[in-house]
């Protein structure tokens, strides 16, 4: 945490990624406590008590949180309640340390031994890192790291969100504000598929106070501090109203004149598969990105358990369009075992896996096509960071040697766009991830705050990548969509239908006002729309950005 805590007088202004508005108290996530130089270190609590008040405070976060992520608290709790750590520390103080370096040497010391002993107790070494920075802080009196649970409605300031952080935030969560993090990053497409406001790239978002009342608006990137409380009640009640007016738009996506797009979700799981959403004109799911199954766990999910999660989503859906598992680089699985690359982004990712572990892809084939046969759906299949024909065409025979009766591949490498044509004579679909795609044709960091302007899906360049799939797509008689964050921005979605896109896949909360975007404009308008944006002349979202100070990495 920086020291500039309450220096925010007004407004800040950063990337808005998850449109709607909020407004509410901040609560801070605090950054891991620095250690002080051995012997300065001011110490408000012992060993004891402070790893007591770190297993209570996880012992309320489970019997608040239940289920999966209660069982996972409850074990953190029992680790940081663990006698044999707490003797080793007292020792420590016996011997002459103050608390928090005392602990900071016990928790090395089992960290070691853990790191030693390879496999599953090396994964734990992270739980480790993480009981380590709140013991720390719990004796120096600092405010405890990690994601907070205040117990009431708050806006979430921290400096950045990992996956596992955003996944494990409460209900109360109102809007997110952070100072890192890019338009595509994880925590951008998290807070869409919740339907959470989000600015990243905020600079100057840490110097909230804590408690400060501030409006958060997700579209345009506005953060305004100094609110009064009967304006933060106005902005909530305005915010529900257009909430419950969106909610009221109804029907499959149509332009003006019914050139039909048809709008599809981007989900993580069964669980993100509201019941409403598909009533409410949602035509079937485009993206489920399957690797969440996948996240913090220490082995392969099973056969079974993968057959059960994939069943439980078909059954919910008929028309689901599967992504095999896309890990590496922005979504690290360690079980994978994956070796450490200098450049990660551009080595062993997405389908590329498969060339070291083809078990894994060949175990959710198989559970994938298991699942559809127990519920009588016909599934459709595709693989991530494909770069060639000869890939497309690898990965099509494995997957209908398995029982896959559709198979398609994603367009995010500008490699397998220029060779649309000939990977759709390999599939029968394509489905173009424009947030790799914009990386990739930029060489920019999807994560970086310093760039949002290559990674402006609006970029020409993009687009006529996009144009040469859906044109490929025209000519073979076969599907192309987009399941990039760009088909959920309504400002693109009648740009992407001109270039001749067949479906649009984004999170739930974006998908009505992409119909209402559709239905403003024929189909010949969309064209135009498309024509000029091909040229660069119109809809550039962001001009050069400039690096400054506190915006140079991810
Ligand atoms: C994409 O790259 O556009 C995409 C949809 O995949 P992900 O964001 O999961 O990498
Ligand atoms: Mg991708």
């Amino acid at each position: 945490m920086t020291d500039d805590a309450g220096a925010v007088d007004r407004g800040l202004r950063g990337l808005g990624v998850s449109p709607g508005r909020a407004a509410g108290p901040v609560v801070r996530m605090a950054a891991p406590p620095v250690l002080p130089p051995p012997g300065t270190a001011h110490s408000e609590r012992t060993v004891g008590e402070g790893l007591a008040a770190v297993a209570d405070e996880l012992e309320a976060r489970a019997a608040r949180a239940g289920g999966a992520a209660g069982e996972i608290l409850e074990a953190q709790a029992m680790m940081a309640a663990d006698p044999m750590l707490r003797e080793a520390a007292e020792d420590l103080v016996k011997e002459g340390l103050d608390p928090a370096h005392a602990l900071d040497a016990a928790f090395a010391t089992h960290r070691e031994a853990l790191v030693a002993a390879g496999g599953y107790f090396a994964e734990r070494a992270a739980d480790l890192d993480d009981l380590r920075n709140r013991a720390v802080a719990a004796v120096l009196g600092l405010p405890m790291p990690g994601v907070p649970d205040p117990g009431h409605p708050f806006v979430l300031v921290a400096e950045d969100l990992s996956p596992a952080d955003t996944a494990g935030l409460s209900g109360d969560v109102l809007a997110l504000v952070t100072e890192k993090g890019g338009p595509t990053s994880h925590t951008a497409i998290l807070a869409r598929g919740r339907g959470l406001p989000a600015v990243v790239a905020c600079e100057g978002a840490l110097g909230l106070a804590e408690g400060a009342l501030v409006a958060v608006d997700g579209g345009s990137g506005e953060v305004v501090a100094g609110l009064e409380p009967g304006e933060v009640a106005r902005i909530q009640a305005e915010a529900a109203a257009e909430r419950t007016r969106l909610s009221g738009s109804r029907g499959p996506g149509r332009t003006a004149d019914g050139h039909p797009v048809k709008l599809l979700l981007n989900i993580g799981s069964a669980a993100d598969l509201e019941v409403e959403d598909l009533g409410a004109g949602a035509e079937g799911v485009g993206l489920f990105r399957t690797e969440l199954l996948y996240l913090g766990r220490r082995s392969t999910p099973g056969f079974d358990e993968q057959v059960a999660a994939y069943a439980a989503v078909f059954r919910a859906c008929p028309d689901v369009v599967v992504r095999t598992l896309d890990a590496g680089t922005d979504k690290p699985l360690p079980f994978l075992d994956l070796p450490d690359e200098p450049n990660p982004a551009l080595g062993i990712r997405g389908l590329r896996v498969d060339r070291l572990r083809p078990e894994v892809l060949d175990t959710q084939l198989a559970a994938l096509a298991e699942a559809a046969r127990a519920t009588g759906t016909e599934p459709s299949v595709m693989a991530p960071m494909v770069a060639t024909a000869a890939e497309a065409a690898a990965f099509a025979e494995r997957a209908r040697a398995a029982g896959i009766a559709r198979v398609g591949v994603m367009i995010e490498v500008p490699a397998a766009a220029l060779l649309a044509a000939e990977i759709l004579a390999e599939v029968d679909f394509l489905s173009i991830g424009t947030n790799d795609l914009g990386q990739y044709t930029f060489a920019a960091d999807r994560q970086h705050p310093g760039l949002a302007d290559l990674l402006d899906p609006a970029q020409p360049a993009l687009l006529r990548l996009v144009e040469l799939c859906a044109s490929a797509g025209r000519t073979a008689g076969k599907p192309v969509g987009v399941c990039g964050e760009a088909a959920g921005d309504p400002r693109l979605a009648p740009i992407l239908a001109g270039l001749g896109v067949t479906s649009l896949s984004m999170s739930a909360v974006a998908l009505p006002a992409v119909r209402e975007a559709l239905a403003g404009h024929t189909l010949e308008a969309c064209q135009e729309l498309a024509r000029e944006a091909l040229s660069g002349r119109r809809y550039q979202r962001s001009a050069v950005v400039t690096c400054g100070p506190g915006r140079g990495g991810p």
